[in-house]
């Protein structure tokens, strides 16, 4: 595995690669990797002949007061998981590679940033979409993977693709758990013993409300006050939203007659967990 840290060194390669004609499938990431990245560097082994990483905690997408500082890092031991992998290349900038001026061109999504974390965390996606768009036309990239887990960065980047026609094939890989249900994240490291037992309760409260839609619930008010009233049943849980929305719009229909979305975003203590479930209600049947 080849690690470049900067932005020539890695259009160099990717000449190499489009000279040797290698498909190249990529996994933009910000680090101190689980198995749920790990999950998408083995969907993009099997999609493309160049597999490339990147790693780098993007500063413009944490807002004053969020956890840019102390968000973990561990470039050395990433990079041995990745070798595992066998990963091709794994770009790694610093932060002034990456913006050694400061942007000037913001990337909005008309609305559908301002809802769910958009809401609770204004400007994140404009940063991921900036971060983003900069790397694809680092990487240039044939296939991107990108997790279920943060379903409305995967929309808003499928909009972006699709919107500034990045040649670009975006996929999206199913959350990875623990064996307790709780989803993967680098953020879990923050967790005291007490709420690291606690945080399996947003993916309790999301196969409660999934189960209740199986059985005929089509209000979505009723699924949202079923998700927040299970997540609220947990003293150390605080909720941030809870959400039963359209998978495309993110707009909660007057009634759950397609596929929905399922949200959660909850604080346990000091950390901001976030979990969904997409749910196809069964069609019914017709008088
Ligand atoms: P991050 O390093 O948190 O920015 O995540 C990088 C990529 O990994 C994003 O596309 C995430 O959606 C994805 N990801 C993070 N956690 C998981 C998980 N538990 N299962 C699947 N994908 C994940």
């Amino acid at each position: 595995m080849e690690t470049l840290s900067t932005i020539a060194a890695a259009r160099r390669r990717r000449e190499a690669d489009r000279r040797e004609g290698r498909t190249v499938a990529f996994v933009p990431t910000m680090g101190f990797l689980h198995e749920g990245h790990l999950a998408l560097v083995r969907r993009a082994r099997k999609l493309g002949e160049a597999v490339w990483v990147s790693i780098f905690v993007n500063p413009t997408q944490f807002g004053p007061g969020e956890d840019f500082e102390r968000y973990p890092r561990d470039l050395e031991r990433d990079a041995a998981l990745l070798e595992v992998e066998g990963v091709d290349v794994l770009f790694a900038p610093t932060v002034e590679e990456m913006y050694p001026t400061k942007p000037v061109v913001q990337v909005g999504f008309s609305g559908l940033d301002a809802v769910l974390c958009g809401a609770s965390r204004p400007g994140h996606f404009a940063g991921v979409g900036l971060v983003v768009a900069r790397l694809f036309n680092i990487v240039e990239p044939h296939v991107a993977v990108f997790g279920q887990k943060d379903a409305q960065q995967a929309l808003l980047i499928r909009r972006l693709v699709e919107d500034l026609s990045f040649p670009v094939r975006i996929e999206v890989a199913p959350t990875v758990r623990e064996p307790d249900g709780l989803a993967m994240s680098s953020r879990n490291a923050y967790l005291s013993p007490e709420e690291r037992a606690a945080a399996p309760v947003l993916y309790r409260a999301l196969r409660a409300a999934r189960a209740a839609i199986l059985a005929g619930e089509r209000d979505p008010l009723a699924v949202e006050a079923l998700l927040r009233g299970r997540v609220e049943s947990e003293p150390l849980a605080r909720l941030d939203y809870a959400a039963c929305v359209d998978r495309q719009s993110l707009k909660r229909p007057e009634r759950i007659d397609g596929p929905v979305l399922l949200a959660l975003a909850a604080h346990l203590g000091s950390t901001r967990l976030i979990d969904n479930i997409p749910v196809d209600p069964p069609l019914e049947a017709s008088p």
